[in-house]
């Protein structure tokens, strides 16, 4: 971030017309254009090259060179800037027809100092240098108007020539004048408010010509005026490291108790050494802070779209919102709940597994945010009364996010759910979620077979999808034809044909594979088993050379026999079809940073059903640090049973064997239960005693 001016899109160059100056041409209200005749822009927009962009396309990118300028004549674009220390793109502004953006990389020829970014289907007319140069010479009033613009920067710059210096030394600091501004702010753009007076902030800043740090601090403190002074580079660092620290943590402890939350928001001195996450949770609390809203009131509920869409637009309600997930995504959840409650509107995130308690937002903040993530999903926002589902995609940290987000009406207002799905950042790949390496040798090999079943079985939320999934992304490959029928379909994998399964119009899973099986497939994938009908075809199409793999609920790999049984599939046939089960749990991975080792007791290895033995074992137990958000746990470590069918199992299935007997049976052909894969996860400190007493012993 230096002295470079604004960037140009962020100029309120269109702004909303009133329908009464429908005559204007749309160049017009372009301030470059603006003294240009109708007839004029006409023969302008004849030298525009017309491009079409679906939504989610980079229309220009930051710190990419640019020799055009754009006028959108339809649909609608985000302004986004890199935040270069958390890498996240944060949305500066929207601009929608007769906005322009790119002449000042156009002018300048120095890089883009931001993305735009379609967000609907839009349509651009592009005015490259050289037609830009000719333009100019054809009409000398652009000129005119572009001399004017660039005059009324310059006087903007020149307005902070001039500026007295002052050495921090020498201040007396007061920390509410200091909390005035987040220290993220401070950081980035190296600006101290050092005084309050009058409607007057003084800010020392390091460059007084710094126009957008200048704009940001205007956005947090509104309404006052600001005087900036210079301060040197080496006094701000030496401030910073040392009396910022200590005057925010007396400042942050009393914030702290004054509205009854941790002071882990931006008054903490993390210093200029601020983790990603601090800076996240400060940017997140000063939004906050900004929110000035009413209480939410009878008469919200029926504020009009128009009134909604103004207070989701308002900025701090939109940074709310970024933050918001922007934090769960940093934090590796799955899942966020927005729960509006009688006095107070509660954040969660599921992480692990686990739903835990983020934020207790003021209920004020409730239309704005809610509203602004039901805009980013293009719902209808003036529906409160009836649920709606909708999907907002992002960028952060160049990996592709897709949020599926659906509401419901709740007693105190609507309930937003929204569940992360990083398609990117899927642990897929059988590797990565299996870590005993014989267990993944067994199911390469079933996965490898040329036709048969494979089921994978275990509770919801048991990652069964994420392994069927990582199974079909070794077989992908061109050569195969792959098809999946999924509800929902929760990753994207190129190359493979995937049909949403719908319900309501019919279109069950018997019906999608029964389809499938005249398209000449390969490998064919049924999110789930769930009737006999699904249970029979797939059984079929196993039979006649096709590979299937399927989801099944059942405890463990040998009672998948039995369900098939009690469904109507005959055991001759299940036992020819079947190639092998995968029964799965998932525990809490214990954080690799912070876990204690600690001796374990005969009674605790008795409990767990484990041989005794006179080896001295050691496990470990959680215990908590930053990199776990204090939880002592970070991420999960899958527990596997692997059943494979053979000549000794597949006489026991046919003539209706007990599970008991199917699984003794496999045990002393070595498969290891999900409880001895347990207890080898423990003796490897991959997760904990308590983990594994919920995932497989307490089911028992
Ligand atoms: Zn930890």
């Amino acid at each position: 971030m230096g002295t470079k001016p604004q960037p140009a899109m962020a100029q309120p160059a269109a702004s909303p017309q009133p329908p009464a100056a429908k005559k204007t041409h749309f160049l017009q209200r372009i301030q470059l254009f603006s003294l240009l005749s109708s007839a004029e822009c006409d023969a302008i927009v004849r030298r525009l090259k017309r491009r079409d962009f679906p939504p989610q396309f980079y229309v220009v990118r930051e710190n990419q060179p640019g020799d055009s300028m754009y006028f959108i004549t339809a649909g609608k674009c985000e302004v986004r800037k890199k935040d270069p220390n958390t890498g996240i793109e944060f949305l500066l502004t929207e601009l929608g027809p007769g906005a322009c953006f790119g002449e000042m990389a156009m002018l300048t020829g120095k890089p883009r100092t931001a993305s735009v970014v379609s967000t609907e289907p839009t349509t651009v007319g592009v005015l490259d240098r050289n037609n830009f140069q000719a333009l100019v010479v054809q009409h000398p009033k652009i000129g005119v108007s572009l001399m004017r613009i660039l005059a009324e920067r310059l006087e903007r710059a020149s307005e902070n020539v001039g500026i007295e210096f002052v050495s921090l030394q020498k201040l007396q600091f007061d920390a509410r004048v200091l909390g005035l501004l987040p220290e993220q702010t401070i950081l980035q753009h190296k600006v101290l408010p050092i005084a309050f007076a009058n409607n007057r902030l003084t800010l020392a800043m390091v460059n007084p010509n710094n126009i957008l740090g200048l704009d940001d601090v205007r956005r947090v403190v509104k309404g006052v005026m600001i005087e900036p002074m210079a301060c040197t580079e080496e006094e701000f660092q030496r401030f910073l490291s040392g009396p910022y620290k200590d005057l925010m943590k007396k400042e942050g402890a009393q914030v702290g108790k004054e509205v009854g939350r941790p002071a882990t928001a931006g008054a903490t001195g993390a210093g200029v050494a601020a983790t990603t996450e601090a800076m996240l949770e400060s940017f997140h609390s000063d939004a906050l802070k900004e929110i000035d809203m009413e209480e939410v009131t009878d008469d919200m509920l029926m504020a009009t779209a128009t009134e909604l869409r103004h207070s989701a637009e308002d900025a701090p309600v939109v940074r709310l919102a970024n933050a918001i997930l922007a934090l769960a995504v940093k934090r590796g959840a799955s899942d966020i709940h927005v729960e509006p409650q009688e006095k107070e509107l509660v954040v969660r995130f599921r992480i692990d597994g686990l739903l835990q308690v983020i934020q207790q937002l003021p209920k004020k903040a409730q239309m704005g945010l809610i509203s602004r993530l039901k805009i980013l999903s293009r719902l209808d926002i003036a529906e409160k009364r009836l649920p709606q589902d909708g999907r907002i995609s992002v960028r952060m940290e160049n990996k592709s996010i897709d949020f599926r987000v659906s509401t419901i009406p709740s007693k105190w207002g609507e309930k937003v759910c929204l569940r992360i799905l990083d398609k990117s950042n899927t642990q897929l790949g059988l590797d990565k979620l299996i870590t005993d390496p014989s267990t993944l040798q067994a199911v390469r090999e079933m996965v490898s077979q040329p036709y048969g079943i494979m089921y994978v079985t275990g509770p919801t939320g048991s990652g069964k999808t994420t392994t069927l999934y990582s199974a079909l992304a070794e077989l992908n490959d061109p050569d195969i034809n792959i098809s999946t029928a999924e509800d929902p379909i929760e990753y994207d994998l190129a190359g493979i044909n995937q049909v949403q399964v719908k319900k309501e119009i019919g279109l069950d899973f018997a019906r999608v594979l029964r389809a499938f099986l005249r398209q000449d497939p390969d490998v064919i994938l049924v999110g789930e088993t769930r009737d006999l009908e699904t249970a029979k075809i797939a059984v079929e199409a196993a039979l006649t050379g096709h590979m299937v793999f399927t989801t099944l609920h059942t405890n463990d790999a040998a009672g998948t026999f039995i369900r098939l049984d009690e469904m109507g599939v005959e055991p001759f046939l299940v036992a020819n079809s079947t190639i092998g089960i995968i029964a799965q749990r998932l525990a809490r991975r214990l954080c690799s940073r912070c876990k204690e080792p600690y001796p374990v007791e005969a009674e605790t290895l008795k409990y767990l059903g484990a041989p005794p033995t006179e080896e001295k074992l050691t496990f470990y137990k959680p215990k908590g640090c930053d990199a776990c958000s204090g939880s002592g746990y970070k991420g999960r470590v899958g527990i596997y049973e692997v059943l494979r069918m053979n000549q000794s199992l597949r006489p026991l299935v046919i003539r209706r064997a007990p599970s008991d007997e199917i699984r003794d049976a496999a045990r002393q052909q070595g498969m290891l239960s999900l409880k001895d894969y347990g207890l080898m996860l423990l003796r490897e400190g991959l997760t904990s005693v308590d983990e594994v007493v919920q995932c497989v012993v307490m089911e028992e």
